[in-house]
């Protein structure tokens, strides 16, 4: 833990960051989350592209199905 934010809380803020559906406040941490932390980089780029792959198929896929997909995607494999 540090003024940086946990690794954990900031997984969950990605898809929001990616869609630019989060605040501000948030955005600012995340970023210098990121530039310190290499496991959450890793994953941000790759939950990015993934993102961005599967954008003509937003509109089809609900929130669950995205976290489904983050799963088999084997993202959370970097918080065991
Ligand atoms: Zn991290």
């Amino acid at each position: 833990m540090n003024e940086h934010g946990h690794c954990d809380e900031m997984l969950l803020h990605f898809s929001d960051y990616i869609d630019e559906e989060l605040g501000p406040e948030l955005c600012k941490v995340l970023e210098s989350h990121l530039q310190e932390c290499k496991n959450c980089t890793v994953v941000f780029n790759t939950m990015k592209r993934t993102i961005e792959l599967y954008k003509p198929l937003e509109n089809e896929l609900s929130n669950d199905v995205r976290q489904r997909l983050y799963k088999k995607l084997d993202l959370a494999d970097f918080y065991k």
